[in-house]
Parts: structure tokens; C-alpha cells; sequence
């Protein structure tokens, strides 16, 4: 374990490193491999106005509901024994009031064996945090949602800066104070067992928490990307280091209450995956479309456009997905990567943080590197109050510093960079992001870019067909542009060739298309 590390100051030199890191109890990464479900579960989304008919549905099919996410018409469903899931999903989805049904996938905390050999705090020093620090160190009205297997709450780096529900922690014990529900949740919840325990059994939860938000300049540990921040926790990683989709919704759920009750949530924290397409995770992650939701790219080293993983590769405009990047400025072997769908990296090998039991321990994935992204949009708040998810989103992206590694294999082809998005004035990222695949001649399609300039959009966005014809796309938020004024540029096209050559050019920058080589970047499987 390290030893002590002052933060005073910020020069990085040498830190006393002796002994090796615990890996007992951290998961493996099963990073978009299994597309495992809970047996005996589903989730089912039901249509508007349907509500009078679910009991009457579950008497039916002998199923009952376990939990209901009132924010998504969604409910978590236990099965009668024995019913294969598949053959219930067939059942659900014949019935009228049933939208769409589907297992509850499994998913998993994101985080791969590790060989520590670096500089502890390497990666606060390669996204320029301490002269961004020389800035702003973070605002505790900024709050950040840490979606994972919980946190230490007594921890001495993190405890300042644990997101507080006033009405819980001056209320009584064991009685639900701010009527939401849940008993107790003064840090947050656990999606596993309905109360507001948030121990961690991983440790992953609380080394993510850290890299977003320990406490910094206190003479302890480590300092986070913010000094000073709101870490709400939502629990639903097991010891095992697993979770299913379900919880992950229900994390959503308390999140996306919370916002409505005023608390000042930027954006969650995701340093999880695997499992199918979820609908309804999707469906839930899109309804947050006020909030940023900031997740892990995944750790088998795959190009994500070809191969895609969840909930990373669903295509939404809140969604920021992160790969890995090491000390030497490389891609870390172990990240998924994607010039359409991974917007950014981070560093993510060998990171440093906190860890239960007042502790500190060093590990390696997309996992780490995530946290860096949430910790820098929650200090780009910290600096510009006004700014919306959108602003962050493109300051992410815009701010950051281009790598070689990176150029083809990310979205911005870029690694974030603190001080570059606090102080961003004239930097330009444009990049093509959905067009058809070949084969689709006749068919309505869309095309999508993203062209902007620091936080805001930059058109006008144009796509020259091989025919010479002339799409402009527009950021207006009307169809098939499905937000105004967040960089996203979007037109509908009938393409005419399944071959088709795409000339994409903004004020931004331009990329040439060929579809025939490339595959459906956001292909859609029903489970
Ligand atoms: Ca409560």
C-alpha cells in the first residue's frame, strides 16, 4: 500500500510505493461477453393509461411485481416458478397492455486485474487537473449520482463530500422522513435491498467515488478530480460484483426523483455493463434527458462499432461512453474503443483511490477511467453554473487533448483534459456518427454528426451523396434530430445505391463515409 501522499501543492515527484495491491475481492470483467439473465424475472414496460389492468395481468400469468418504476411505467416482475424466460417475455409482449417485455439482464462492474507500477496519481497529472485546480476545485452545490457496489461512507477522503438527504439525517431512525419510500437513505440506496445501507462489498463503488470526488489538500490519500462535490450512491453491484438491469433502472428511478425534487445532479456515474440490449435500460437512460449519463466502454479491447456492449453503445445524446488510456499515452489493451460510438478516453490503468476501510488500492478499466469523465463534468459545473448537460457533454469532448491512439478508435479522438475544457475558446470536433448500412437503397435512413465548437453546435452540417445530391442536417430537435441544440446535427435520406459514399462537412470539419465496408453501427437485437 502507499504511504503518505501530500496533495498540498500539487507537484508530482516520487511517492513512497511498497507492497503489492489486493485483488481478492474485485470481480472479473465480464464486459459485454454473457448476455446472462436473473431466472424466474422480467421487466416490463406497459403502455400509457394501462395501470387499472396489471394486477389482473399478473393474476393471469401468476406473476407478481417486485418493484415499480413509476418514472418509466416499467415494473420489475417475479415469474410463476418455473416459466422459462423466453417463453414469458412471448406471453407479456402478446398481451395488449404490454409494450415490450424482456430478461433482466445481468450486468457487471467493469474493472480488470492490474499491475501497479506508475506514479499513484498519474492520471489527476494527465488531464491537467492541477491547473485546473488553480481554478476551481468544485462546488458541494454540484451533486453526482456514483451508480455501483456502494461506498465507504466513513472513508477520511470521502466522507465531506457524501451527498446528504437533510430530511433523512435530521429525521428519525427507521422511518421514511422525506416520504419517498425508502427508509433511511441519507447517502443514497441500495437498490438491493430497498433501505439505505451502502456498504461495499467490492470496493469498486468507493475507488470510483474517489477518482470523482475525495477530498483534497486534507493531507490524506488521494484528491479526487473535485475537491469538493455531492456523491450521492446508489447500490446495486452485489459482493459478487454483479447486478441486473432491473436494479440498474431502479438506481435510475431514485435519480431521476431526486432531480425532480431539486437536488442539482449532473450526471451518473456507469462503470458497469454487460448483459443484451435492454430496452428498458435504454428506455430509462433516455428518460434522464437532463442529466448526463457517463459510462464505461468496456474491457474487451474490441471495436465497440462493430461489436456493440451496453448500455455504452446505446445512442442517445446524454450518454458520454469512455475508454482507457495508460501513462505512456496509449489506448489501455484491455479498452474497448469505437470511432462512432466511444466518445473519449481517460486515464484508466493503474488508477490510485480509495478503497473500503479507510483504505486506498490501485486498479485498472474502463471502470477508472469513467469516474475522470464524471469528475470533470461535475467541475466544469462547478465553473459555469448555468451550463446544461449539453455544454458539459461538448466541453468533455472539445477540451480535450489529441493522442495518436486515440485518432479513428474515439469520437473525439481525444484524451479529457480539465484545464482545456475549463478554458476552452476556439476548439473545433466534428464527427460523423450514424449513417446507414449498405444494402439499405430505397429505404429511409438517417444520417447524424456531431459539429461543434467548445460547448456549443457549429453548422451549418451538410452530407454530399456520390450522386452529387445535398443533405442539410439539422440540430433543430425535430425528427429525426432528437435534441435541439446539443451539436447533434441529424437529416432523414432515401439512399438510392446500397454502396453509398457519404461526404459529411461542417464549419467543424468533414469525414468521408463509405457504408459498404461498415456494419449498422447501433443494430437493435431483440433479446
Ligand atoms: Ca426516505
Amino acid at each position: 500500500m502507499v504511504g503518505s501522499l501530500s496533495k498540498v501543492g500539487w507537484t508530482f515527484v516520487m511517492v513512497l510505493f511498497c507492497g503489492g495491491v489486493s485483488q481478492a475481492a474485485m470481480p472479473k470483467d465480464a464486459g459485454g461477453k454473457g448476455k446472462e439473465y436473473e431466472p424466474g424475472e422480467l421487466i416490463v414496460k406497459y403502455r400509457p393509461g394501462g395501470k387499472l389492468h396489471r394486477g389482473e395481468l399478473h393474476r393471469r400469468h401468476g406473476s407478481r411485481k417486485i418493484k415499480e418504476f413509476s418514472s418509466y411505467a416499467m415494473e420489475r416482475v417475479k415469474l410463476r416458478a418455473g416459466t422459462p424466460v423466453a417463453e414469458a417475455v412471448r406471453e407479456f409482449e402478446s398481451d395488449p397492455e404490454v409494450e415490450y417485455a424482456e430478461p433482466n439482464f445481468l450486468v457487471q462492474a467493469l474493472v480488470v486485474p492490474d499491475d501497479p507500477s506508475f506514479t499513484p496519481l498519474w492520471g489527476m497529472e494527465k488531464i491537467n487537473a492541477p491547473a485546473a485546480w488553480d481554478m476551481t476545485t468544485g462546488s458541494a452545490e454540484v451533486v453526482v449520482a456514483v451508480i455501483d457496489s456502494g461506498i465507504d461512507v466513513n472513508h477520511s477522503d470521502l466522507k465531506g463530500n457524501l451527498w446528504v438527504n437533510t430530511l433523512e439525517l435530521n429525521g428519525r431512525p427507521g422511518v421514511d422522513d422525506d416520504g419517498n419510500g425508502i427508509v433511511d437513505d441519507i447517502h443514497g440506496y441500495n437498490a438491493i435491498t430497498g433501505g439505505g445501507d451502502l456498504t461495499d462489498e467490492v470496493g469498486h463503488g468507493t475507488h470510483v467515488a474517489g477518482t470523482i470526488g475525495a477530498a483534497g489538500n486534507n493531507g490524506l490519500g488521494v484528491a479526487g478530480v473535485n475537491w469538493n462535490v455531492r456523491i450521492m450512491t446508489c447500490k446495486f453491484l452485489a459482493a459478487s460484483g454483479g447486478g441486473t438491469a432491473a436494479e440498474a433502472i431502479d438506481c435510475l428511478h431514485y435519480v431521476a426523483q431526486m432531480k425532480r425534487r431539486g437536488v442539482n445532479i449532473v450526471a451518473s456515474n456507469n462503470s458497469w455493463g454487460g448483459g443484451g440490449y435492454s430496452r428498458a435500460l435504454h428506455d430509462a437512460i433516455a428518460a434522464q434527458k437532463d442529466m448526463l449519463f457517463i459510462v464505461a466502454g468496456g474491457n474487451d479491447g474490441t471495436d465497440s462499432d462493430v461489436t456493440p456492449t451496453y448500455p455504452a453503445s446505446y445512442d442517445l445524446p446524454n450518454l458520454v461512453a469512455v475508454a482507457a488510456t495508460t501513462p505512456a499515452d496509449s489506448l489501455a489493451t484491455f479498452s474497448q474503443y469505437g470511432r462512432h460510438s466511444v466518445h473519449v478516453a481517460a486515464p484508466g490503468s493503474a488508477i490510485y483511490s480509495t478503497a473500503p476501510g479507510n483504505s486506498y488500492a490501485t486498479h485498472s478499466g474502463t471502470s477508472m477511467a469513467t469516474p475522470h469523465v464524471t469528475g470533470l463534468a461535475a467541475l466544469i459545473k462547478s465553473a459555469r453554473p448555468s451550463a446544461d448537460w449539453r455544454g458539459i457533454k461538448n466541453l468533455l469532448l472539445t477540451g480535450g487533448n489529441p493522442l495518436p491512439a486515440l485518432a479513428g478508435r474515439t469520437v473525439a479522438g481525444r484524451q479529457i483534459d480539465a484545464f482545456g475544457s475549463l478554458t476552452c475558446l476556439d476548439s473545433r470536433l466534428f464527427s460523423a456518427l450514424t449513417f446507414p448500412a449498405s444494402g439499405t437503397s430505397g429505404l429511409p435512413a438517417t444520417l447524424s454528426a456531431l459539429s461543434i465548437n467548445c460547448d456549443a453546435p457549429l453548422g451549418p452540417v451538410t452530407v454530399t451523396l456520390s450522386s452529387g445530391v445535398l443533405y442539410e442536417l439539422k440540430d433543430d430537435g425535430i425528427f429525426p434530430d432528437p435534441v435541439a441544440g446539443d451539436g447533434v446535427f441529424s437529416a432523414s435520406i432515401s439512399p438510392t445505391r446500397s454502396n453509398e459514399t457519404f461526404y459529411f462537412s461542417s464549419p467543424a470539419g468533414s469525414e468521408q463515409v463509405v457504408t459498404s465496408a461498415y456494419p449498422t453501427p447501433f443494430a437493435a437485437a431483440a433479446p
